[in-house]
């Protein structure tokens, strides 16, 4: 009964890193869907990548998220205006998205 307890946490585990790998960024009125890094995604709101398929987006040529999908997503560990962790999925090794990365 342990074992399957175990078991059960890490199908658990998988599943949420999984879902939380597939966020992209679209807005409502734009075709396309991109990642956190986009400067084309501008005040997109995040999606699963899965929800922005199935409103006919498709992938950025500019980000190319399908291919960012791949890599290992972090939330942005930087601050927004009011104090809280930033809500950005970012693939970019200094673990911050493109409004948070020094420049
Ligand atoms: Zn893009
Ligand atoms: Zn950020």
């Amino acid at each position: 009964m342990k074992k399957f307890l175990v078991l059960l946490f890490f199908m658990m585990a998988g599943l949420a890193i999984q879902s939380k790998a597939q966020t992209v960024y679209a807005s409502s009125k734009g075709e396309k869907y991109h990642t956190a890094d986009c400067k084309l995604s501008g005040d997109a709101d995040s999606m699963t990548l899965a929800a922005a398929k199935k409103a006919g987006k498709t992938s950025c040529g500019v980000c190319k998220p399908d291919e960012h999908l791949k890599d290992k997503m972090v939330q942005c560990s930087g601050k927004t205006a009011d104090g809280t962790q930033c809500k950005r999925q970012t693939a970019s090794k200094d673990g911050k998205c493109f409004q948070h990365k020094s420049k």
